[in-house]
C-alpha cells in the first residue's frame, strides 16, 4: 500500500490519518485547473459547481442519504454546532430538555454546555455496566419537551460502537417530535453503517479521519428538517454554510471515500487480526489493562499503563519512533472525561495510551509498540 514515506511508526489514525494520493491529487487538481468559484457562470465556475457536486453524490452514496440532504462544512466540529445549535433555534416549539452521554467528543459537549448557560436542560447519560449505552436509557431520558438527542457511532477514546439504530428507534417511540443527531466521525466509512437503515434526522462526519486533508466535513440533514444557519452570507450550500465552498477540500474528501470503501471491508479484518496481535503482545506485559470494553471497533484500543503517566510514556515512545496518543488528541494532556466515566480509577487514567490503526498499520509497528513499551517500563521511574 502506498505511504508518505514517515518511517516512525504512526499509531493514531483517530486522532488525524495522512491524505491519501488519490485525495491529494483531487485536491491539487481543484487548485491547480478547476480553480474557479463555483458561484461563477462561466466555465471555470462550472466545472468547480461540477466537483462539489460529483463529491456530494459520492459522499451520499456512501453515507445512504439523499445527495440533496447533505450539506459541506469546515470541520465536524462545525457540523455539530450547526446541527446542535440550528436545529434548536429552528424548532424553539419543541421543548427546553436535550439529551446526550457523558463519552461524546468535545464538539459536541461544548455545546451543549453553552446550551446550558443559556437555559436549556441538558442530560449526559452515564455508560450502562459493559461501557455502552442501551436504548432503554434513552427512552427513559426522552420526555414530550425533549428536542434533541445527540449521541456518536463510535467513541473515539475507547472504540465502543453505540447502538445508535437501536437508540434511534427507542426515542422514535417515545416521542417522534424530538430530533436525533449522530457524531459519526470515527465510525462512517470504515463500518457497515447507513443512514437509510438508522434514519436519524442530523449526522456528522469528517474528512481528515478518512485520509482527506484537515478543514473539511459535511452535515446530513434529513429531509423536512427544519434547521436555522448559523453563518449569514452568500447563500452557498442552501444557505445552511455559506461561504465560498472549499473546492479542493471537498474535491479530496470525495476521492478518499472512493478510495476507502473498495477497501472497507478487507481493512476491517486486516485490523481485526492487527488488533488481535496488540492484544497478544498487551497480555505478555503484566503492567498493562486494557481500558477499552469489550466488542468495540478493532481500530481503536485505548489501554493503562500502570505507574507510567500517559504523557511521559508518549513521549518515551515517539523517542522510539511510535506515535500515540493520550486519551483524545483533542482533551491535551486533561483528564479523559470518557475514562471517568467508565468508571476508572485515577491511577489507571492518567496513565492511558490510545492506540488507533489506520490503512498503513503493519503488524511491525505493533511490535515496535510493545519492544517500546517493555523499554519504558523497564527505564522510566514509575509514580507507584
Ligand atoms: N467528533 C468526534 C467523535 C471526533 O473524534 C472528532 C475529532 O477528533 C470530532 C468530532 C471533531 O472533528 P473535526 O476535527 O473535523 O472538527
Amino acid at each position: 500500500m502506498e505511504w508518505n514515506g514517515l518511517t516512525e511508526s504512526y499509531l493514531d489514525y483517530s486522532a488525524t490519518t495522512p491524505v491519501c494520493a488519490a485525495a491529494a491529487e483531487a485536491c491539487l487538481d481543484a487548485m491547480n485547473r478547476d480553480f474557479g468559484n463555483p458561484s461563477s457562470l462561466y466555465r471555470l465556475g462550472m466545472e468547480a459547481e461540477n466537483i462539489v457536486s460529483a463529491a456530494r453524490r459520492t459522499l451520499a452514496k456512501a453515507l445512504g442519504c439523499e445527495e440533496q440532504s447533505l450539506f459541506f462544512t469546515g470541520s465536524a466540529t462545525e457540523s455539530n454546532n450547526i446541527a446542535i445549535f440550528g436545529s434548536l433555534a429552528a424548532n424553539p416549539r419543541k421543548g427546553k430538555r436535550i439529551i446526550t452521554t457523558m463519552v461524546e467528543h468535545a464538539a459536541v459537549l461544548g455545546p451543549f454546555a453553552e446550551l446550558q448557560k443559556r437555559g436549556y436542560e441538558t442530560v449526559f447519560l452515564a455508560p450502562d455496566e459493559t461501557g455502552s449505552y442501551r436504548a432503554e436509557q434513552f427512552f427513559d431520558a426522552v420526555d414530550d419537551r425533549t428536542a434533541l438527542i445527540s449521541v456518536m457511532l463510535v467513541n473515539n477514546e475507547v472504540g465502543t460502537r453505540y447502538p445508535v439504530e437501536e437508540i434511534i428507534r427507542a426515542v422514535r417511540r417515545k416521542n417522534p417530535d424530538t430530533l436525533i443527531h449522530i457524531d459519526a466521525v470515527q465510525g462512517a466509512f470504515k463500518l457497515p453503517f447507513s443512514i437509510r437503515t438508522a434514519a436519524p434526522d442530523l449526522l456528522s462526519v469528517s474528512g481528515h479521519k478518512l485520509y482527506a486533508p484537515k478543514g473539511v466535513g459535511a452535515l446530513y440533514i434529513r429531509k423536512g428538517v427544519k434547521v436555522s444557519p448559523l453563518l449569514f452570507g452568500g447563500g452557498q450550500e442552501k444557505g445552511i454554510r455559506p461561504g465560498t465552498e472549499s473546492v479542493p477540500l471537498i474535491a479530496a474528501f470525495a476521492a478518499a471515500v472512493n478510495w476507502y470503501l473498495p477497501q472497507q471491508k478487507e481493512l476491517l479484518s486486516r485490523f481485526e487480526a492487527l488488533q488481535g496481535e496488540l492484544f497478544r503482545r498487551l497480555e505478555e506485559i503484566p503492567e498493562v489493562s486494557v481500558n477499552s470494553p469489550a466488542g468495540g471497533v478493532p481500530y481503536i484500543t485505548n489501554f493503562s499503563v500502570k505507574g507510567i503517566r500517559s504523557e511521559i510514556m508518549l513521549h518515551f515512545l515517539e523517542s522510539r519512533g511510535v506515535f500515540v496518543s493520550s486519551g483524545s488528541a483533542c482533551a491535551k494532556g486533561a483528564k479523559s472525561h470518557v475514562l471517568d466515566a467508565l468508571g476508572l480509577s485515577d491511577a489507571r487514567a492518567d496513565t492511558a495510551l490510545r492506540v488507533s490503526f489506520g490503512a498503513y498499520t503493519e503488524r511491525e509497528d505493533i511490535a515496535r509498540l510493545a519492544d517500546g513499551l517493555r523499554e519504558g517500563l523497564s527505564s522510566l521511574i514509575r509514580t507507584n
